[in-house]
């Protein structure tokens, strides 16, 4: 399978690292949507090892609230991974659009949630990058958790936790600014608003990360706001 198996229906979003395209597949009709990653900015960014590890676990990965990956391959420039498409946006628009969510509605979720964080650290993946953009709802109303380009799989390797310790914010940014993917700078890696103490001091860490992050992200559903919200990062 290639691109030329795919027609562009049209873009879905734009991101750091990439853009995600709604395509329909030639033979069947069938949606999907597809990431497409330029390897000369993967490259530049020294982050051939964050998509190795996000196709990897995409691939792996078997539970209805997480997006499967159906297959991948590559051009002399770009790489593509081809996703189930989930229909109903993410909830960071949704969040944008109606402000917050009931109680009940916001329990519903993060029971969804805290089933597809079970399934994944059960097999040893940390998500680490946990926020309302990633966590896409699909036409039945459940959740489909997606964007593993900073996961990780196994032990953590102490190398990388400088990486992720550093996410140099330009400031005066706002929140709001600092939240929407579009406008995220390419030097930050993880979202200050959801990054657990242990990743903003450098400290060596597990599991929990997620489990911060889902914390956050429930205030944030109820409130419409997430709980440390400041000009800077700092
Ligand atoms: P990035 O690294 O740019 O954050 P993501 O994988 O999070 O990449 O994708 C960016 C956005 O594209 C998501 O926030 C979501 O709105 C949309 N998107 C991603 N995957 C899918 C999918 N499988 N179905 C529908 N929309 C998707
Ligand atoms: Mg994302």
């Amino acid at each position: 399978m290639g691109i030329s198996d795919f027609e562009t229906v049209k873009p879905i979003s734009k991101g750091a690292f990439g853009v995600v395209y709604l395509c329909r597949h030639k033979l069947d009709g069938q949606l999907y949507a597809v990431k497409v990653l330029k390897k000369a900015d993967v490259r530049r960014k020294n982050q051939f090892k964050y998509v190795k590890a996000e196709k990897t676990i995409m691939a792996a990965v078997d539970c209805p609230f997480v997006v499967k990956l159906i297959c991948s391959f590559q051009t002399r420039e770009n790489l593509y991974l081809v996703m189930e498409y989930v229909q109903g946006g993410d909830c960071y628009t949704l969040l944008q659009g109606i402000g917050s969510l009931s109680e009940e509605w916001a329990r519903q979720y993060m029971a969804e949630m805290v089933l597809a964080l079970e399934y994944l650290h059960n097999k040893r993946i940390i998500h680490r990058d946990l926020k309302p953009d990633n966590i896409l709802i699909n036409s039945d109303g459940h959740l489909k958790l997606t964007d593993f380009g900073l996961s990780d799989m196994g032990l953590m390797d102490k190398s990388e936790l400088s990486v992720l310790a550093t996410p140099t914010t330009p400031a005066g940014m706002t929140p709001a600014r600092l939240r929407s993917p579009r406008h995220r700078s390419p030097d930050i890696v993880g979202t200050p608003e959801y990054l657990s103490p242990e990743i903003l001091l450098g400290q060596e860490h597990s599991f929990g990360v997620d489990w911060w992050a889902l914390g956050i992200i429930l205030f944030e559903f109820l409130t419409g706001l997430p709980p440390f919200t400041g000009d800077t990062p700092e």
